[in-house]
């Protein structure tokens, strides 16, 4: 599933595509969604935001169109004209006069008032968006210090998009292996310094994977890694998530995989100890 990072490119394709330009032609494939073509066709897409994995795109009107993805949706971009090559089903299209932005398969759509996004039900449980609402070193390490989110596991925690929006599986191993904590740790049991690496990685691993498209390990690791031969993006794009019985690029243990609410939880014994 494509975590914050992904949904921002994608966000920045459909933005470079459709934005400030005016808006000829809107289709939705709902019908409920419908009586919005005549209110948003002739108008400017203004910009395109994410909020963890949901997409925001609105409107020089004061509308705002809310996608989530879910497993499935997925955005396509081209020259008007053009469609895309897919046996998808489409929900939505967007035309100005040079390109087109298509969302295909994705069920959760909405249109809704830009002033009242902070009332819509999933978007008020969010906690902040690392790429698009840049919060603070500080404001993590409040969050991670905070009555609500103290005493939970990490390795949950960091998936609980009421903590931080647009985590996901990958960001969770490589962040908790960078930060060296185990993760059925809790941010009670941690030191102060602890917490501040934590807070730091959560926002630098984000922003390293939305800059270099998913590449979660440091420049100078990626730069040694294919000296050594690995020459495949996924040989050296991440140290943990996804590397059970593999060694750690770091300490040279094996990545151990635990099963945690259902999900895949990789980490390395050797950088995360339990105590
Ligand atoms: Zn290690």
């Amino acid at each position: 599933m494509p975590e914050g990072p992904e949904i921002r490119q994608a966000a920045d394709r459909v933005e470079a595509a459709v934005a400030h330009r005016k808006i000829e032609a809107i289709e939705f494939a709902f019908g409920h969604l419908q009586p919005f073509e005549r209110r948003l066709c002739g108008r400017l897409v203004t910009r395109v935001d994410t909020r963890g994995k949901a997409m925001l795109t609105h409107f020089d009107n004061g509308w705002t169109i809310y996608s989530h993805n879910q497993l499935y949706g997925r955005w396509y971009t081209c020259a008007r004209g053009r469609i895309p090559q897919t046996n998808r089903q489409l929900r939505l299209a967007l035309h100005n006069d040079r390109h087109s932005a298509y969302l295909y398969s994705a069920s959760d759509i909405e249109v809704v008032k830009t002033k009242r996004l902070d009332e819509h039900p999933f978007l008020a449980r969010l906690g902040p968006d690392v790429l698009s609402e840049n919060p603070s070193v500080e404001d993590i390490v409040q969050r991670l210090q905070s009555r609500s989110f103290c005493r939970r596991q990490l390795g949950a925690l960091l998936l609980d998009q009421g903590f931080v929006a647009g985590l996901g599986n990958y960001l969770r191993a490589e962040i908790l292996t960078l930060a060296r904590l185990h993760p059925l740790r809790r941010p009670t049991d941690c030191t102060t310094e602890q917490i501040d690496k934590l807070a730091r990685l959560i926002i630098k691993i984000t922003r390293r994977s939305y800059r270099t498209r998913g590449i979660t390990n440091p420049p100078s690791l990626v730069a040694r890694l294919k000296a050594k031969g690995l020459k495949k993006r996924e040989q050296y794009r991440f140290n943990t998530y996804g590397r059970a019985g593999k060694a750690c690029h770091y300490c040279g243990t094996n990545i151990e995989l635990n099963m945690s609410g259902g999900r895949k939880m990789y980490f390395c014994p050797g950088c995360q100890p339990s105590s």
